[in-house]
């Protein structure tokens, strides 16, 4: 009998690790996505949509499809989810591997000052930014409504809807990005200053290049404590891991 995984999604790792999984005979698994995208990329595995209904929804979804390892692979600000997979794995005892993907690290050339959220981040701009290019999904744009306000350029996934902020041009694109095209944005756009989360990785790293390049500041927002199982590096780490929960797979 195939291996039953769950893969807690959102992310380009989670849909490599998607597409992986759809080879392998061995395991038979879902995809999970909060439901925040109206038409998310076609996967080569089932999905499920929508939240679970917190620890207890968590635990009876994993019990109900006989679930017997899970994957997180949710994207690094993704926390809440991240800490409902801990406590629901650990009471059902089914076991969980977080794919975690390691921050962006400063290099030289980068002008960058790390602030703890976006709320600090809105404040951080002060009155000296004019034109800002906000990188930080459409959930947290509602944190820079605040005064004072410059002329924001956000790029969206999805469009957000009832957003109250003037001066405020929207952007809707899926990464990944190049460096080349991030260099046109920056400069068509005229940005003096990029927010941006730590999100790591690579599918959106251009724009930190060509920040660098630019000699733009960059107000980098941490990312927050995420609880974890058994922590994977990349989507070939997870496979490795599920094979390691599958006897049929191991040969035993
Ligand atoms: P979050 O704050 O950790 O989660 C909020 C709630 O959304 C969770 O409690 C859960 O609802 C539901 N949820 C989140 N991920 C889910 C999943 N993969 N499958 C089913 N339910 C899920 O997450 P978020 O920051 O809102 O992010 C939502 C999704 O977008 C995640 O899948 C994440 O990977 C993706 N994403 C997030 C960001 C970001 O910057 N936050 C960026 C790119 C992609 P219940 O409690 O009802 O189960």
């Amino acid at each position: 009998m195939p291996l039953r995984v769950l893969i807690l999604g959102g992310t380009t790792e989670a849909s490599a690790l998607a597409k992986l999984v759809s080879q392998d005979t061995g395991i038979d698994a879902t995809l999970s996505f909060a439901g925040r995208t109206a038409n998310p990329a076609p996967q080569p595995i089932a999905t499920r949509s929508g939240g679970f209904g917190s620890v207890d929804g968590l635990m009876r979804y994993l019990g109900e499809q006989r679930i017997e390892a899970v994957v997180d692979a949710t994207h690094p600000f993704a926390d809440q989810i991240s800490a409902h997979a801990v406590v629901a794995c650990a009471q059902v005892k089914v076991p969980l591997a977080s794919l975690t993907r390691p921050p962006w690290k400063r290099v030289e050339g980068d002008r960058w000052r790390n602030v703890p959220d976006a709320g600090t981040a809105a404040a951080a701009l002060g009155n000296t930014a004019h034109r800002v290019f906000l990188s930080v999904g459409r959930q947290d744009l509602r944190a820079f409504t605040a005064a004072p306000r410059p002329h924001y350029v956000a790029r969206v996934i999805e469009m957000p809807d009832r957003l109250k902020i003037t001066h405020l041009k929207l952007i809707q694109a899926r990464g990944p990005f190049d460096k080349a095209a991030e260099l046109d944005l920056l400069r068509e756009e005229k940005i003096d200053v990029l927010v941006s989360k730590n999100a790591g990785g690579s599918a959106t790293y251009a724009k930190i290049e060509a920040a660098r390049e630019l000699g733009l500041p960059v107000i980098m927002i941490a990312r927050p404590h995420k609880p974890a199982g058994d922590v994977v590096a990349s989507p070939e780490e997870a496979l490795g891991w599920l094979h390691e929960r599958a006897p049929s797979l191991r040969g035993v």
